[in-house]
């Protein structure tokens, strides 16, 4: 045997050994993400059983239909679910993969449980466990609200006493102010679907999605909500605009960018494809509503509208598209808007209403007073807004909050305003990976 062969032998083995050693690690891979799957498909159904209990849990389902069906049947006794989702937790635990284990699949794992961990708060809220406004919000969402002062408000409102014409309460002359700018009932649906054209061409300039994604739109009434993206699985989503009130101009691109594009319809698309179909992730073939899961969803799609409609790129699309459409005057738009921003600053002051109100501090007519008068609410609107806290509590941090820590997040990585392009990959990176409300850092509000 000469030298030469001995050389080549060893490099045979060598390359053998790595190879060996690859194909172990994998088989380890496949086999912790058999047991995660495993796992993942259990809370599911406990996600599936809890919904039979509470009728909002369940937002979206598209997993096996006869898991739902199972759940239905079943219907498990909060008692028992808690049984099964404490066991679960302890195998999650158990299942921890290592510090240098791949980003994603340590990603994963926290997520999940922490998604286990807030199911097992609400199963606790509905077994009758009651838990003050930060509590909850730290135990569902994941996130607690900054608490802001009558004073803060009261300099935002005194600011806007310049702004708006005529005497009288403030609140009641924004309402007569914003009175001008109500898209007519025979337009609405022009308006509407002019406003999601504009936000979808933005969004497939910068996020490939795939060629079937549809979605619907009908008009409804008597909810607590002003518009609901229900996701349907397969890419479609149908989105509901509430007509119980008058809709003003400049909620057609709200809700155009926050139900569909770039907001909740394009957030879900992303997930199925991207999770569950091209990972396998069962986990997020479900969508539990009171979970962290939706700090990051309304995050996301408020500040979507900012990501496909920057300030003055909005301001001319409201001026040579949407205005028009509605039958109002263009020239009004930027004056309606430099008002509407400084009112924008006063979205907390409906966190303090919450917190108050669920805390017993106030009952809910004086819940509405204080979303009058430091909200600047109208009376139905403010009414309307009680409903929705009666109905989902501090989910309402949800929205600004989650906002604030969405754009404090992707602005940190490069994604400002003066990097729309980053901003735009920022953005889908954040709705495309399971990531936690924790993992993203707050920013003081209001400016
Ligand atoms: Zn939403």
């Amino acid at each position: 045997m000469t030298p030469t062969r001995h050389t080549l032998i060893r490099a045979v083995a060598c390359v053998a050994g790595v190879v060996l050693l690859l194909a172990a690690a994998s088989i380890l891979a496949q086999q912790r993400d058999n047991a995660m799957n495993t796992l993942a498909e259990q809370y599911v159904r406990l996600v599936l059983a809890v919904g039979q209990h509470d009728t909002d849990y369940v937002d979206a389902y598209y997993g096996p239909p006869a898991w739902r069906t199972e759940a239905e049947t079943a219907k498990a006794p909060l008692s028992a679910i808690a049984s099964r989702a404490a066991a679960l937790a302890e195998a999650m635990a158990a299942a921890a993969p290592g510090e240098s284990a791949d980003e994603l699949v340590r990603l994963r794992h926290q997520y999940l449980a922490r998604q286990l961990e807030s199911l097992r708060a609400r199963v606790s809220m509905l077994s009758g466990a009651t838990l003050r406004f930060d509590e909850e919000s730290k135990a569902l969402y994941d996130a607690v609200a900054p608490v802001h002062t009558e004073a803060e408000f009261s300099m935002i409102l005194a600011d806007l006493e310049s702004k708006l014409p005529g005497t009288g309460r403030l609140a009641d002359r924004f309402d007569a102010f914003r009175g001008r700018f109500v898209i007519p009932r025979p337009r609405l649906d022009a308006v509407i679907k002019a406003a999601i054209d504009g936000c979808r061409t933005r969004t497939l300039q910068h996020i490939v999605l795939p060629p079937n994604e549809s979605f619907s739109v009908e008009y409804v009434t008597g909810k607590s909500w002003s518009g609901y993206n229900w996701y349907q699985g397969n890419y479609r989503s149908l989105i509901q605009v509430n007509t119980d009130l008058p809709i003003y101009v400049d909620r057609a691109i709200d809700l155009a960018c926050h139900e569909e594009y770039p907001g909740h319809h394009v957030y879900n698309v992303l997930l199925e494809r991207n999770l569950l179909r091209d990972h396998g992730w069962t986990e997020f073939s479900v969508y539990p509503l009171f979970s962290p899961q939706s700090l990051i969803a309304e995050g996301t799609a408020n500040y979507g509208i900012d990501v496909a409609f920057p300030r003055a790129e909005r301001l001319a699309f409201e001026q040579q598209v949407l205005f028009p459409a509605a039958g109002l005057d263009p020239s009004t738009a930027e004056q309606y808007y430099a008002v509407l921003a400084l009112v924008d600053r006063l979205s907390y002051a409906g966190n303090e209403a919450a917190r108050r109100y669920i805390n017993g501090d106030i009952d809910a007519t004086q819940a509405a007073d204080w979303l009058e008068r430091y909200g600047l609410y109208s009376r139905p609107r403010a009414e309307q807004r009680v409903r929705f806290i009666d109905q989902y509590r501090s989910y309402v941090i949800n929205y600004n909050l989650g906002k604030d820590m969405v754009a404090n997040y992707i602005e940190s990585r490069g994604g400002s305003a003066a990097d729309p392009n980053r901003r735009w990959t920022e953005f889908a990176r954040l709705i495309s990976s399971p990531r936690l409300p924790s993992a993203l850092t707050v920013r003081s509000v209001p400016q």
